[in-house]
């Protein structure tokens, strides 16, 4: 068997183009236009690309997006004091600190002095507990996107056997609760692994969905896998670069081996990535129309 490949860049586009009719219809009937503002803090290669494709995709919608780099030493008053500012600008509707945060500045104490309201990561506790309980809140982006990704390729989630490796909050933990609840793209039976699960095989190899959110390379074999399974490879693990400079990603699944036994899965580049940038950009619209009934 050769997997369907699940294409994050298709699904990504039919959601931008929805998300530009109602961008239009936003700045035509209320006068507003979205907008997004990335703070990054140092110069983290790698968050300097992400925090770039997130300005890109702004433009290319119509969102407005201002971006504020801020050196590496900045203390955290100073980033604080800048957030509670943006809590209260108009023009900004969500406001995105770039992850991880250098070590002298303490990151939940960020992630809580963002107005609940303008998290359009989705990263604070009242939007985490909104999602737990099956409330309407902003859905952190990776874990939106999966289930986006999912719903959009008619896979059948209701009764199945899902199980999520890797336990961080930014991907695993909220995945694992949004495959709970009753709802499309939910429904399942979850297990998760982490380090100290004794026999991750004897899990993976039971999955109808695997999710694989580890940081390491490859670390899902095709002996890991049982034949039909579905796969979806979170994992964004550069490995080196190309003769002309480019970086060398793969995902934590072994693609080659995988795909001649799932019945679907997604590339790395090309599978969630896509999807984390579009689900922010349509946070972003959302938190725009909140602010619009807001006012009404
Ligand atoms: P993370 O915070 O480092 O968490 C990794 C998790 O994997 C941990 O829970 C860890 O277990 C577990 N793990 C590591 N090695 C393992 C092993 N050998 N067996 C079982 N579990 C293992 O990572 P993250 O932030 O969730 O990100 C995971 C990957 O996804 C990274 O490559 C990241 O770049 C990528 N990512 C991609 C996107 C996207 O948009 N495509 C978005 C977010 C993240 P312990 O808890 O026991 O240490």
């Amino acid at each position: 068997m050769t997997a369907k490949i699940i294409s994050g860049t298709e699904i990504a586009g039919k959601i931008r183009e929805d998300l530009k009719k109602e961008i239009s219809e936003l700045k035509q009937k209320h006068g507003l236009t979205p907008g997004l503002v990335t703070i990054l803090v140092g110069d983290d290669p790698a968050s300097k690309v992400y925090v770039g494709q997130k300005e890109k995709a702004c433009a290319n919608l119509g969102i407005y997006s201002e971006r504020i780099d801020l050196p590496l030493e900045t203390a955290e008053d100073i980033l604080l004091d800048l957030i509670k500012d943006l809590n209260k600008n108009n023009k900004i509707h969500g406001i995105l600190v770039q992850l991880p945060l250098p070590g002298h500045i303490n990151q939940q104490r960020v992630i809580y002095a963002i107005d609940p309201d303008k998290d359009v990561d989705g990263f604070h506790p009242v939007n985490v507990g909104k999602m737990v309980i099956g409330e309407k809140g902003f859905l952190p982006c990776t874990p939106h996107g999966i289930l986006e990704l999912l719903f959009a390729s008619g896979i059948n989630t209701k009764g199945a056997e899902v199980v999520v490796v890797g336990r961080s909050n930014i991907v695993g933990k909220p995945i694992l609760n949004l495959m709970l609840q009753k709802r499309a793209a939910g429904n399942a039976t979850v297990t998760m692994c982490h380090t100290m699960t004794r026999d991750l095989a004897f899990h993976t190899r039971r999955a109808d969905i695997l999710i694989a959110a580890i940081g390491r390379p490859k670390t899902i074999t095709g002996d890991m896998v049982k034949n039909g399974v579905v796969v979806i490879d979170v994992g964004v693990n550069r490995i080196g670069k190309t003769p002309e400079g480019k970086s060398i990603l793969v995902g934590d699944v072994d693609f080659e081996e995988v795909k001649e036994k799932a019945a679907a899965i997604t590339p790395v580049p090309g599978g969630v990535g896509p999807m984390t940038i579009v689900m922010l950009m349509k946070n972003t619209v959302e938190a725009a129309k909140r602010a619009v009934s807001s006012e009404q």
